[in-house]
């Protein structure tokens, strides 16, 4: 669906949607992809945990926001390699977003994500994204550290995260009418996230040995 979708969407407008480069603070000391991810923040920075898929989650949380704070938008992510995109807001609820999900699809993170979130990040849908964003970074990680289990509990989240994508991608259609390339640059974004889950996209970035 989403393949198709941009064939749609070639129209490009004049909005902030874009990629953005996301240059490092400091050399990769930890190795990998969660070196990458770690030297994007500053030393010290209060996302670092003990389970490395999730230093790599939440870490890449803490980059979303350095994004949004540098460029000065409401959504920016981090998809590694010094590579970043933004968004600006899709004036679709997160409440919005639940409600569109239908029963078959919400999963076991629907209640975490979808509702129980709607506390403090009802404003914007696109929460979704930074999740996604998040639990894909943290996925290929796992991945690459040979953590499977830890892998594909992030690759499972972050599928069910993506069909909620999916369906978010339909609902802002209208709200980003006025300006296509929002749309276009969320789908986009998607199809790397997917290349990347995949490997079909190869960024090298070797394990420190
Ligand atoms: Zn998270």
């Amino acid at each position: 669906m989403i393949k198709a979708l941009i064939l749609f969407l070639m129209l490009a407008g004049t909005a902030n949607a874009q990629f953005v480069n996301v240059p490092p603070f400091r050399g990769n000391t930890v190795g990998g992809f969660l070196g990458d991810i770690d030297s994007h923040l500053r030393a010290g920075h209060p996302y670092k945990e003990r389970d490395r898929v999730s230093w790599a989650h939440e870490t890449t949380h803490g980059i979303n926001a350095r994004i949004c704070d540098e460029f000065g938008v409401a959504n920016g992510y981090y998809l590694l390699d010094n590579r970043g995109f933004v968004l600006a807001k899709s004036g679709v609820t997160l409440r919005r977003l639940a409600n569109a999900i239908p029963q078959s699809m919400r999963g076991f993170v629907y209640r975490t994500y979808l509702v129980e979130a709607q506390q403090w990040s009802n404003e914007d849908a696109l929460f979704v994204v930074n999740e996604l964003i998040a639990y894909t970074n943290g996925a290929i990680v796992g991945k690459q550290l040979g953590m499977t289990e830890r892998y594909k509990e992030s690759r499972r989240k972050g599928r069910i995260l993506l069909e909620y994508v999916e369906i978010l991608s339909i609902l802002t259609r209208e709200s980003y009418y006025k300006d296509q390339k929002n749309f276009e640059m969320l789908i986009r974004a998607i199809d790397l996230v997917l290349a990347m889950d995949s490997g079909s996209v190869m960024i090298i970035i070797p394990i420190r040995s």
